[in-house]
């Protein structure tokens, strides 16, 4: 079966978007214009001022009829995600569906407690004043999605921006634009209206969208375009997360349990057909388990189930592995096997596709080196580079040889030397003995370092990343005189000093502090300009 290998956008104005089973058409959609996206941020603008005067309570009770309505639509969306992701029933369903509403439940009771204003404590400079820290909104939050979690890279950062006070517009990736799903959902599930506005395009869309000057922009896709992104943003200082690609590293130590942690890796590296920005694609393996374990691992991989041309995708257990999604990906996971194989590292299993089709099955390649695209570049599919290490640093130094800085996971019975390695590595998250749990996690913040990006999303800072954190600093009326206000005199530098000297210096004495502070009060209450 051979299928179309459309371009992103197919015309300058319509997106055709196609099944990567079997390249049919499953709908077209026309690009924004100039004139839908100016009113689209207008409109959400007006939404923005309406959603900050809202009490958290209702922004809670907002975000969980979204919640409900995804529970009660859940095979739909799960059928729309197939249609234009390829990707298996199972994967669609546990990491789109389920751990979206995981998120929602977990927002719904953190946010109100992150979110309540916070009284601090004032150093002994301020003595008398008091602090607060109030989380307030943006304004309009722009998110752009690329196409590999296309249900969760949306509705993720919008329940987290809006019950953070703000309304969001969405560009969801060409690829994937998933418009009946948010077309249902706007129309069905009783959401705030205009909260989430949702502009279909590509990065032409995205520009345009950049330049009508949101508040702050979150995007998640590649490196290339992140740069572009933050770029166009740079002259007009709209603030912005940068969630990039990865080139996740594992590092399996000797003492491990040698099934349990096959399984885990091939979870790791293949679930969504290794399209996870923290796929785990470069794998360590301690040189006296790496035979055994390499042997292992072959075997496993080949009883994946990897779908096929025409397979069913109406049962959640026909197969296990699905397509790769975006065209334009397979010859760059091609390119990366062919070239690790001319350079001497061995395809151990997997491998070609079926000419023309989106199908690339599970892939083992062995003896990889970071000379090589595979063991250096992003892959973004099933593929998985093996390579070996002797001692816990040269796992360590070849973990962190990488321009990308997303996720990780350690692989030991030693928890003190996993947590030791966990700390060592260079990347925003780190899993012991499993891969992706802490992205799985709401309460914890996910990003990345170096070229991966930065910023966070869920988790407290994930949350506080839509506010404007702004502080308050209380003081009395009164007729007193602050002590480093003017007039500047001698005299009260002489007392700052002293102050200095014996409250912070190495012989401290409280009581010469006290008497050159009460001073300097009294002084306070008195002093004038003459
Ligand atoms: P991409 O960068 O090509 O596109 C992502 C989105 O950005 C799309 O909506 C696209 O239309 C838009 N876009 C592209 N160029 C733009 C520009 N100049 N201005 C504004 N918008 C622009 O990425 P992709 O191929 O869709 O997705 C795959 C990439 O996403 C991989 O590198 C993957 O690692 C990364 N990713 C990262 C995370 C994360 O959380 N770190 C999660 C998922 C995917």
């Amino acid at each position: 079966m051979t299928v179309v290998e459309t371009p992103r956008v197919s015309t300058h104005s319509t997106i055709t978007v196609r099944n990567p089973m079997d390249g049919k058409v499953v709908y077209s959609v026309s690009q924004a214009t100039a004139e839908a996206i100016q009113d689209t941020m207008q409109r959400s603008r007006q939404a923005a001022a309406q959603i900050a005067a809202m009490p958290i309570e209702e922004r809670v009770r907002q975000v969980q009829r979204l919640q409900y309505w995804i529970v009660e639509n859940s095979e739909f969306i799960i059928d729309s995600i197939l249609a234009e992701t390829g990707k298996s029933r199972f994967d669609a369903f546990a990491s789109e569906v389920f751990s979206v509403c995981d998120v929602i439940d977990v927002f719904a009771k953190l946010a109100p407690k992150i979110l309540a204003d916070r009284q601090v404590k004032t150093p002994i400079f301020l003595m008398g004043k008091k602090s607060r820290i109030t989380y307030q909104p943006l304004g309009t939050v722009l998110m752009i999605t690329p196409w590999n979690y296309p249900f969760y890279q949306g509705i993720v950062p919008t329940v987290t921006a809006f019950l953070a006070g703000n309304a969001v517009v969405l560009k969801p990736s060409e690829v994937t634009p998933l418009k009946p799903v948010w077309d249902k959902l706007l129309t069905e599930s009783g959401f705030c209206r205009d909260a989430l506005l949702v502009v279909y395009g590509g990065r032409e869309t995205g520009t345009q969208l950049i330049e009508a000057l949101p508040d702050k922009v979150h995007f998640t896709g590649s490196v290339a375009a992140g740069k572009k992104v933050m770029a166009q943003c740079a002259p007009h200082l709209i603030p912005v997360d940068l969630e990039l690609g990865g080139k996740d590293p594992g590092i399996v130590f000797d003492d491990v349990d040698l099934e349990r942690t096959v399984n885990g890796v091939l979870w790791g590296s293949f679930t969504t057909s290794g399209q996870a920005c923290t796929s785990l694609e470069r794998l360590y393996v301690q040189d006296s388990i790496y035979d055994a374990f390499v042997k292992l691992l072959v075997e496993r991989t080949k009883q994946i189930r990897s779908s096929t041309p025409g397979a069913d995708t109406s049962r959640c257990d026909s197969f296990d592995m699905g397509t790769i999604t975006a065209p334009y990906q397979i010859a760059t996971i091609e390119n990366h096997i062919s070239e690790a194989v001319s350079q001497g590292a061995k395809l151990l299993c997997g491998g070609p596709r079926e000419h023309g089709s989106h199908h690339i099955p599970p892939t083992v390649v062995a003896d990889v080196t970071h000379a090589m695209k595979l063991g250096r570049e992003e892959t973004f599919g099933p593929v998985v580079a093996v390579m070996r290490f002797s001692t816990e640093q040269e796992a360590i130094r070849l973990a962190n040889e990488s321009s990308y800085g997303l996720g990780a996971s350690v692989w030991s019975r030693d928890l003190v030397r996993a947590v030791r390695v966990a700390k060592a590595l260079k990347t925003g998250n780190v899993s012991i003995n499993n891969h992706m749990i802490t992205q799985a996690n709401p309460w914890l913040p996910f990003g990345g370092v170096k070229h991966s990006g930065f910023g966070r999303l869920k988790g407290e800072h994930g949350l506080l990343g839509f506010c404007n954190v702004k502080s308050i600093g209380i003081d009395k009326q009164g007729s007193k005189i602050d002590s480093h206000w003017y007039p500047f005199t001698k005299e009260k530098y002489q007392l700052m000093s002293n102050m200095l000297k014996h409250y912070f210096g190495r012989r401290r004495s409280w009581i010469r502090f006290l008497a050159s502070a009460l001073r300097m009060d009294s002084m306070g209450k008195k002093q004038k300009f003459k």
